[in-house]
């Protein structure tokens, strides 16, 4: 089969950026990616193709290559590419490619990714641990630190976390010290003779002899730790933030898990949250809504002065620019949306009475809405305005 044009499978040009380069690859291994296609083998063919296509084109060395002989330049020998590229290659670009976008060295999104599990010695991985955390909308405001008591697993102090209590190590049995069982398989990219971790020592190659009495050979053990978390400004109510290499110690000395903490918002006594607006239901005087007035409002950052115009109608709502929560890791920041609602005593004295009977007489109490203030729609727009 021929092959086509690296320039043509990415879709770029010539003079395309190593930024351009990573984008148009990165689309494309997401795109056909065989978690998300499997068993479809146009899917396997054209992610191969894309990662063979990135791999020349990222390489100056090879680009220089590929430029001056075409495919020629991989043709036989080393190096070459006619039996594809090994999927973890493959994988092993993953790690450059996608980490910014996951914002971590390790590929979040795929099971197929399972770098660093070759030779002996395989890094187990500790649990990740889950915490709730309540904040108030005045601390996410202005974002907060927070220290949590968790109950987690910790490297064992008595054996420094190895597990064997003098040290001593014997040979795996099963692997014969090498960490790893080889088996063939069977796998949408075809036979492939895949390397596994041990079952037996876990990719240790070597299994304890004499386990250490307080973890049980384990190397790890319950305990209590206080972890300072800092929570960014802007959160809100079932956001999860992840602390990497917080979580649970891992057996033996491996990698720790992560501390996944999810944020719960407790609701506010007078504001409500609509992404990072806030609502809030001011009440005025007949007279203030009449006469006009300045009135205090408060807001998560102190009280602010907001006037009211004379003839001010109930249900009007003002937009206090910026006085919302901010944006999570970003600039904006939402307003404060303040509903003014005209109050109507519920007990009133005889003179009370008397006085209101008077007023309630005088031309200019009667009521004459506009067709505006009759509009219905247009009180909605007024509420998005
Ligand atoms: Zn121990
Ligand atoms: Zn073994």
């Amino acid at each position: 089969m021929a092959k086509r044009d690296y320039y043509e499978v990415l879709g770029v040009g010539k003079n395309a950026t190593p930024e351009e380069l990573k984008k148009a690859y990165r689309k494309l291994a997401l795109q056909y990616h065989p978690d998300r296609n499997p068993g479809d083998k146009e899917a396997e063919e054209k992610f191969k193709e894309a990662a063979e296509a990135y791999d020349v084109l990222s390489n100056p060395d090879k680009k220089a290559r590929y430029d001056q002989f075409g495919h020629a330049a991989f043709e036989g020998g080393a190096g070459g590419y006619e039996g594809g590229m090994n999927i973890n290659d493959i994988f092993s670009q993953f790690g450059d490619i996608f980490g910014d976008l996951f914002g971590g060295s390790r590929f979040g999104g795929f099971s197929g990714f399972g770098g660093g599990q070759q030779g002996r010695r395989a890094a187990t991985r500790g649990t990740n641990l889950r915490i709730k955390v309540k904040l108030t909308l005045e601390e996410i405001e202005k974002g907060c630190e927070k220290k949590i008591k968790v109950q987690k697993y910790v490297p064992c102090k008595t054996c420094g976390g190895t597990g064997s209590r003098n040290g001593s190590y014997e040979t795996c049995p099963h692997c014969h010290g090498s960490g790893v069982v080889t088996e063939v398989r069977r796998t949408i990219l075809g036979q492939m003779q895949t390397q596994s971790v041990c079952p037996h020592c876990g990719g240790e190659g070597r299994i304890i002899k004499d386990k250490c009495r307080d973890c049980n050979g384990d190397g790890i053990v319950r305990s209590e730790e206080i972890i300072t978390i800092n929570i960014p400004a802007g959160v809100y109510d079932g956001m999860q933030l992840s602390m990497s290499g917080k979580g649970n110690a891992a057996p033996r000395g491996g990698v720790p898990g992560d501390l996944i903490i999810l944020v719960e918002e407790v609701p506010h006594d007078l504001f409500e949250r609509q992404e990072n607006n806030l609502y809030y239901n001011a009440f005025i005087t007949f007279a203030q809504a009449a006469m006009g007035a300045s009135i205090e409002i408060p807001t998560l950052s102190g009280k602010v002065k907001v006037k009211i115009d004379a003839g001010t109608p109930s249900g009007k709502v003002l937009r206090l620019k910026g006085k919302g929560l901010p944006q999570v890791n970003s600039y904006g920041r939402g307003d404060l949306l303040v509903s003014v609602n005209v109050w109507v005593p519920k007990n009133l004295s005889r003179e009370e009475k008397e006085i209101l009977a008077k007023l309630d007489k005088s031309p200019n109490f009667q009521p004459t809405p506009s067709k505006q203030e009759r509009g219905f729609f247009d009180k909605m727009k007024d509420l998005f305005n």
